[in-house]
């Protein structure tokens, strides 16, 4: 898979390595330099001297060692510890410091017949050496040029430092590899995916087909005068299956396929990203026909900006440009395909998607209820499930569900059933898994006094009476009080599953989600913190219904959406912007009016509920269904929610609305 090829381990082994040789380098000369400093603030008993009364001091006898330097005519004498006051006129206080003199003289063989002579005089019998400076000037080099040393290693190590534990060999330098991981026949790194791997998405595999096509045939193509096309663009949210569909295309060609995601193109350092996208695509060319796949393509390929000065972010725009000049410079025929995914074409450069670059987009969607059936059946086929399994009613019981999510679901209710020591996965751990999955664990322990359950009760009753008796909210499932990850309480509904939401429809949803807190003000007096999300949710909406979607009779058909990263001019006036707080506030105004007008008008009903659900903590629509009466008007996914076959079918769904 790593195409630095190297292992982990050894590469670990070769940086610790290197790095303790780094950290002793770095003792050596500190202590080096500690002690040259030392020596030298003691260093100051030395003089110069004339050549004669350097001679008369041996004559005397004050030597005890002398040193000549040919190359540049110097001669240095040490003085004998017990003379050193006649020489310099102090007194030593430590044997051990040096005391010398340095003269200059004319011929190096003068000097030895003098020295000779005074040796056989008596007058001098220490040490003599003779060097010819060479050596010395090596070691001084050496010596002047530590603290340089010492700043690259200390750089070396930083540079190791941020480049992480980074895959390849010889560290800092492959900064500039690509990371891709490679996926090919032969290196045994994974099991060949193929197009019965990736469940539903008929048309997103439709389209894939041609680009297997290409890869396997391109003559075909290129014989009618045709230009293979060089990249596509999977669109879609995560989870969906892109990576898997891409993978499959490469497992149906039966061609190497290198994935990188857009992120590891960015690091902190300038010019790397560019030199990644370099090295990925020489790669690419050795291993032709072939797939590149880029994940999360936006993380490079976001729209450039206009201005320079406002966080343009040089680094990911030359990487951008170099991926662009790549994908030019190879030409159509060359057997590389590039696909990347993205969940947001809009965000892209308009660049990346022109013709001969990404001009294909296959949208990749969540799937609908046959689609996540068949996800279903892919994932199953692992597990040792048991007979009570009802594929139809898991798939009715997860809408807006990813296929990653239903993989997800899965697996988390293999581990549920093996935590309660099941010999197989049942109906009962499965409704456990999409529950954790939507709600998070529930936590038993979170200690709540009368006073907040009664409050939290009285809450979530109140989103339930007015879901219930309105014609377009989402019916109800299930209602709890019991804490679940950071929420207190919850609410489940049966979204349905919609290409295009009326106006209507989003005025009931924001009324039911301010039932919780317009039921707190009714029946406790007090308004809590509880409905923060809820308050959040409705604003949100509010301005998206009015800015974006042209929903109010104020302003009605404008759209104010923008779609640059950083806009920080808005597209309307003050006035307008007044205009649309005026009517954000307006609509929710209303709608918390209503809200609360039809909690008086349901108080008996609303009042069994949250004494229902204080003391049975949790409560399902057939509860609700008993107090309000059956709800006039069925839906499409409410008839598939009574199709279900056994009560418990009000077990779950999305939309978690906390208190
Ligand atoms: P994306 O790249 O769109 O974010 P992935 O392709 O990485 O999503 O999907 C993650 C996982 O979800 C896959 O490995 C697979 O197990 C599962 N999955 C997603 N979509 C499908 C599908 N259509 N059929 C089968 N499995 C799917
Ligand atoms: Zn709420």
């Amino acid at each position: 898979m790593d195409t630095q090829n190297g292992n982990s381990d050894d590469r670990n082994k070769r940086s610790g390595f290197s790095i303790s040789w780094i950290y002793i380098i770095i003792a050596i000369a500190l202590g080096y330099m500690f002690l040259q400093s030392n020596d030298q603030s003691q260093d100051g008993a030395s003089k110069r001297v004339p050549y004669n009364t350097f001679q008369q001091y041996v004559e005397h006898g004050y030597a005890s060692k002398i040193v000549v330097s040919r190359d540049n005519n110097s001669v240095r004498m040490y003085v004998k510890s017990d003379r050193i006051t006649p020489v310099f006129g102090t007194r030593a206080d430590s044997a051990s410091i040096k005391f010398y003199v340095e003269s200059e003289f004319l011929s190096a063989d003068k000097l030895q017949e003098f020295i000779d002579e005074q040796s056989k005089q008596g007058h001098f019998n220490g040490e003599f050496i003779s060097k010819t400076g060479n050596n010395d000037g090596w070691m001084n080099l050496l010596w002047n040029m530590m603290p340089l040393l010492v700043i690259v290693a200390i750089w070396i190590i930083v540079m190791r430092r941020m480049s992480g534990g980074m895959a390849g060999m010889g560290g800092i330098f492959s900064v500039g590899k690509s990371r891709a991981q490679l996926v090919e026949k032969g290196n045994g790194s994974a099991p060949k995916v193929t197009f019965k791997d990736v469940a539903g998405q008929a048309s997103a595999k439709q389209e894939v087909q041609e680009i297997v096509e290409f890869l396997k045939n391109p003559k075909k193509f290129t014989d009618l005068g045709g230009k293979i096309p060089k990249g596509a663009l999977l669109v879609g949210p995560p989870g969906t299956g892109k990576t898997l569909l891409a993978k499959a295309v490469a497992g149906e060609a039966d061609v190497p396929f290198f994935s990188m995601s857009g992120s590891d193109f960015v690091e902190m350092f300038v010019g790397v990203g560019a030199s990644r996208v370099r090295d990925l695509f020489r790669q690419a060319k050795e291993k032709s026909p072939c797939i590149i796949f880029i994940d999360e393509i936006d993380a490079v390929g976001r729209a450039r900006s206009r201005s320079a000065a406002m966080g343009a972010n040089d680094e990911r725009e030359s990487t951008l440009n170099q991926l662009l000049t790549e994908m030019d410079g190879f030409g159509t025929n060359s057997g590389i395909i590039i696909l990347a995914a993205t969940n947001r074409a809009d965000i892209l450069d308009k660049a990346l998607l022109r013709a001969g670059r990404f001009d294909r987009q296959i949208h990749v969607d969540l799937p609908d209820l046959n689609e996540r059936k068949a996800v279903f059946q892919v994932h199953l086929k692992p597990l040792k499930a048991d007979n009570t399994l009802d594929i139809d009613f898991l798939a009715r019981q997860t809408p807006g569900f990813s296929g990653a999510d239903i993989a997800n679901v899965c697996n988390e209710a293999a581990l549920i059933a093996a935590r309660h020591g099941k010999e197989s996965v049942g109906k009962d751990d499965f409704l456990a898994a999409v529950d954790r999955i939507v709600g998070g664990l529930e936590k038993k322990t979170k200690v709540m006094t009368e006073e907040e359950k009664r409050t939290i009760a009285l809450h979530e009753a109140g989103h339930a009476t007015i879901s219930w008796n309105l014609q377009y909210a989402n019916p109800l499932v299930k209602v709890t009080i019991v804490p679940r990850g950071r929420a207190l309480g919850a609410a489940w509904y049966l979204p349905e599953e919609r290409q295009i939401t009326t106006k209507e429809q989003m005025l009931d949803e924001m009324c039911a989600t301010l039932g919780g807190r317009a039921a707190e003000e009714l029946f406790t007096g007090h308004i809590s913190s509880g409905a923060m999300n809820d308050l959040e949710r409705v604003t949100k909406q509010a301005y998206g219904m009015i800015a974006y979607m042209g929903m109010s009779e104020r302003l009605p058909n404008l759209c104010y959406y923008s779609n640059e990263e950083y806009s920080f001019g808005k597209p309307y006036s003050e006035a307008t912007a007044k205009l649309i707080d005026e009517e954000v506030q307006r609509m929710i105004t209303e709608q918390y009016e209503r809200a609360k007008r039809l909690l008086l008008e349901k108080r008996d009903g609303h009042a069994e509920l949250a004494q229902l659900l204080v003391e049975r903590e949790v409560i399902f629509a057939d509860d609700v269904e008993r107090i309000f009466g059956k709800r006039p008007w069925t839906s499409r996914t409410e008839e598939l929610l009574t199709a279900a076959p056994e009560p418990e079918a009000e077990a779950a769904t999305q939309n978690l609305t906390t208190p």
